[in-house]
């Protein structure tokens, strides 16, 4: 029996030519594994690398039926390699199987052989042992990560909002529904109003968190648990809110263009810094181009995905879509005060895709509770929300992002599922 201290001596990443002749103790799963002659040889992955292994026979007979992706001890030393994708070698002197896989596996892990989303997805843990699955992971980790740091140089303070409401927080659709102790609860489908709420204490705050919509869409873009990356400033409008979110993007991709090279080149895709500043066009602007291509839409009409796929084609990156109608826009937008038909607001796009909406916030109770009564809302509902309105609410702004939707962007990819560890949508609830 092998005793359960694992003695790791080292990473594999850390293993280089200049270390020949010393003694090594490495774990991993067996990637690949060839008999030649006398000779075995196991190319050995870690979480941060990968190795080759040399076994002479009577090292590998203690474990002759191993199978490809157990997990595997290996004492051995560094050796000079005739390998064309190695520096060195192990030549093990001891090799312990410590979980034995299953043979077949239900997908091939290393990706040699393409398998369908549905079943990577079925076995994501296994899934993660494909290198261009595991760099998908690490960017959306250095993403996060970037996300953070550019809210914190410019003074926002993280939030964790409740995710169990107890009302409709704006307006019933598209809330799943749960019974809570008996009462009726749902899941939150946005941080919006609480997130308002905490601008009259700490001004500027973000969260990012998983919420809910219970959408029955099909599509590449929507996820029914997703991860949304909410921000709100006090004494901001929609133009600062948009240089706040231009900046993010920006230090996003500069930030996995700098410290993800190797994940870029595994899942083959560049990342491209965007020029700043990002183009901004109005509504009636996209109105006008699509009357140009013989869409005829009416001031108010809403931007349909087949619009958006048109306005697209003459706007590649991102731009910014502002100055939507109001009548299109949720109770608690802010109107323009000259034109009040429209609206302070705006929606990040990249081309046909909509990655975040935000703008201008209504600080006044009052004009909240007639815009809320214009769409059909309770204002008595909402009593608890706009008594903070009446304890000092500063003008504020903000938007949500869309963690998932940015991250196809990043990645060169068409689809939030790929981005996602177990992704729920109207067929997928499980793993
Ligand atoms: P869409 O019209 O594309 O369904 P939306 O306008 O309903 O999106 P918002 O309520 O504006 O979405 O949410 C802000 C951002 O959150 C969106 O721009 C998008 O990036 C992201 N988002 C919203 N719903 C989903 C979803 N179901 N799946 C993934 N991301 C979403
Ligand atoms: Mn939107």
């Amino acid at each position: 029996m092998i005793s359960m201290k694992f003695n790791r001596s080292h990473y594999i990443e850390n293993i280089n030519k200049g270390m020949i002749g010393q003694e090594v103790i490495l774990g991993g799963w067996v990637e690949d594994l060839r008999k030649m002659g006398k000779m075995t040889f196991i190319t050995l992955r870690d979480a941060t690398g990968i190795t080759q292994i040399i076994l002479t026979d009577d090292v590998m007979k203690s474990i002759d039926d191993i199978t490809r992706q157990s997990v595997v001890r290996v004492t051995g030393k560094i050796q000079d390699t005739k390998a064309r994708d190695f520096e060195c070698e192990i030549k093990a002197s001891e090799i312990n199987v410590l979980a034995r896989a299953v043979h077949p596996l239900p997908i091939d892990p290393i990706g040699r052989l393409e398998s369908h989303i549905d079943n990577r997805l079925n076995s994501r843990a296994l899934d993660m042992r494909n290198q261009k699955t595991a760099s998908i992971f690490k960017i959306r980790h250095h993403v996060l990560a970037s996300l953070r740091q550019t809210f914190l140089e410019k003074k926002f303070i993280e939030i964790t909002t409740p995710k169990i409401i107890g009302s409709a927080s704006e307006g019933g659709a598209n809330l799943f529904a749960l019974d809570y102790f008996g009462k009726q609860a749902y899941l939150a489908q946005s941080p919006q109003l609480y997130k308002e709420q905490m601008t009259i204490g700490l001004e500027r705050v973000f969260e990012i968190a998983s919420f809910y919509r219970a959408e029955k869409s099909h599509t590449g873009r929507h996820l029914s648990e997703f991860t949304s990356v909410d921000m709100e400033a006090a004494f901001m409008d929609y133009s600062d809110v948009m240089d706040v979110l231009e900046d993010l993007v920006l230090n996003t991709f500069k930030h996995v263009s700098e410290n993800c090279k190797d994940e870029q080149e595994i899942i083959g895709n560049q990342i491209t810094i965007p020029d700043r500043p990002f183009e901004k066009i109005t509504y009636s602007d996209a109105l006008d181009e699509l009357n140009k291509k013989d869409v005829k839409l009416e001031f108010g009409d809403d931007l349909l995905d087949s619009h958006l796929r048109i306005i697209g084609e003459n706007h590649t990156g991102f731009y910014f879509l502002t100055d939507w109608p109001i009548k299109l826009k949720p109770f608690y937008i802010m109107e323009n005060q000259d034109k009040p038909e429209i609206s302070e607001s705006f929606d990040l796009q990249f081309g046909y895709l909509e990655l975040s909406s935000g703008g201008t916030r209504l600080h006044n109770p009052e004009k909240i509770k007639n815009r809320l009564a214009e769409q059909g809302l309770d204002p008595a509902k909402f009593s608890e929300h706009l008594q903070a309105f009446d304890w000092g609410m500063p003008p504020h702004a903000g938007w949500g992002l869309g963690l998932e939707r940015l991250l196809t962007i990043i990645i060169g990819i068409d689809n939030v599922r790929e981005v996602i560890l177990y992704p729920r949508d109207p067929e997928r609830l499980k793993p």
